[in-house]
Order: C-alpha cells, then structure tokens, then sequence
C-alpha cells in the first residue's frame, strides 16, 4: 500500500518561489494526474516527490511517514522521464535490469524480474536490441519497463508520451490504463494535455503558476469547475 501526502510544500529558485504551498492527498493504488500549462511547476512538485529536488518548506509523507530528508533511492518510488533516459550503449535486457544490478540483486532473479516486465509490456522480440534500434514508442516501453523492475510502491510518470505521435500515444494511454489495473500501484502522471488528464485519472490536480487551482474526479472538473482558468483549461465553459 502506498498513500502520499503533501503538505503545504514549496519550492523557492534563489528568490523565485515556483511551487507556492501544495497541500495534496493521493490515496491508494489512485491514478492522478497533475495537469497544468508549460511552467506551471508539474516536473518540479514530481521531482520533489521523487526527491531530486529538496523541499524548502513543507512535508512530504509516504504512508504517513515523513520523507523529506529520504534520498531517492529509498522512497520506494520510481520515475519515467519524457526523454526516456535511456542508456545507450547498452540493449533493452541490460537497461531494464541496471538498477537491480546497482541495487546488488543476483544475476537470476534480474533475469527473471526483466522478463516479468517484457511480458507486460510486450517487449520479448527487442531484448538485445540497444535503443537507437527501437522506436520512440518501444523506447518509452523500456523506460516503464526499467520502472517496473524496481516494484515501486509509487510511480511517477513526468509527461511520458509527449514525444509520441498522436495515434500512439492513444495506444499507450490504453496500454497504461491496463499497466494500472495490473500493476495496482498508486500512479501520479503529468501532462499539459488536457484529454491525456480527463482520460487517465482518477483524480486531477489542476496546477498554475506554482498554485493548485482545484482537485477532483475528471467530472467534478468539467461540470464544477472553480474558476475560469480550471474552467477554460478542461473545456467547459462556467
Ligand atoms: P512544468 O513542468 O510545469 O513545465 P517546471 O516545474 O519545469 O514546469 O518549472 C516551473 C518553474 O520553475 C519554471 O518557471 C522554471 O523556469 C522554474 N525552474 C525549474 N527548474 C529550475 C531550476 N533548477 N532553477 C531555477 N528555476 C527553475
Ligand atoms: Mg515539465
């Protein structure tokens, strides 16, 4: 099981505060989505949550326990980037495994952790392939597989289709939707599109300007939505 909680959090750049006290529970095994315009602060609050960035006020708590000083690795957490990261010199099989490996977890059960994952994500033909043999769809596949391996309590998914075309990203979307069901995992996944959010989620929290502007199920959005800014950006007019 795995909640998260944030807690009047803040991100200040020098003399420029990005995220201005975000307060957010996310329960459970829940998809939310974090939507809002370029700028807004979505990959900062991830990369907070993720803990690549510090907190400079405010709590982070991860199943009611405070992890603000937790390093990384040891959140239970793990991240898909837009830009898939992606080692490459090394084949999709070694990729996937890397972080079992730095971990020091045994040749066998890497193996075996791997190929649980290819199954999921229908990888198997593409084992030995290094990346710039793969396309941007098999290559963001990769980057959740190397999610995937890990058995994160929570994942974090930082606008992982936007370098896809537009019927595949529709295919992922499906295919993430099914990764959530199978997984049952607590899912928080940004994106500036608007259908991505109203598709995806469980619940939204609509950002602007380093503010939540409002939380809810996709259809409290659209039929309630707080202000003209929520209003305009889900489309439905107030
Ligand atoms: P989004 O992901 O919503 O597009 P970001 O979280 O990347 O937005 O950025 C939010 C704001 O914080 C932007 O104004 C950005 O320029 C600023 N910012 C992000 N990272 C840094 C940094 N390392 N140093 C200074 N400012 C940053
Ligand atoms: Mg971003």
């Amino acid at each position: 099981m795995a909640t998260l909680q944030l807690k009047q959090v803040v991100k200040q750049f020098d003399d420029t505060r990005v995220i201005k006290g975000v307060d957010l529970d996310v329960n459970d095994k829940e998809f939310v989505v974090f939507v809002g315009p370029s700028g807004c602060g979505k990959s900062t609050l991830l990369r907070m949550i993720a803990g690549l960035e510090s907190t400079s006020d405010g709590d982070i708590l991860i199943d009611d326990q405070r992890i603000n000083n937790v390093g990384p690795a040891e959140r239970g957490l793990a991240m898909v980037f837009q830009s898939y990261a992606l080692y490459p010199h090394m084949t999709v099989e070694d990729n996937m495994g890397f972080s079992l490996k730095l971990a020091g977890v045994s040749k066998e059960e890497r193996r075996r952790k791997v190929r649980e994952a290819v199954e999921i994500l229908q990888l198997e033909p593409l084992l030995d392939r290094k990346p710039k043999a793969l396309s941007g769809g098999q290559r963001q596949r990769v980057a959740i597989g190397r999610a995937i391996v890990r058995n994160p309590s929570i994942f974090l998914f930082d606008e992982p289709l936007s370098n896809l075309d537009a019927a595949l990203r529709v295919q992922m979307r499906i295919e993430l939707a099914r990764l959530h069901e199978e997984l049952d995992a607590t899912m928080i996944y940004v994106t500036h599109d608007q259908i991505e959010a109203m598709t995806m989620a469980d619940k939204i929290v609509v950002l602007q300007g380093g503010v939540v502007e409002q939380v809810g199920s996709p259809m409290e959005l659209y039929h309630h939505p707080r202000n003209r800014f929520v209003a305009g950006f889900i489309g439905s007019p107030k």
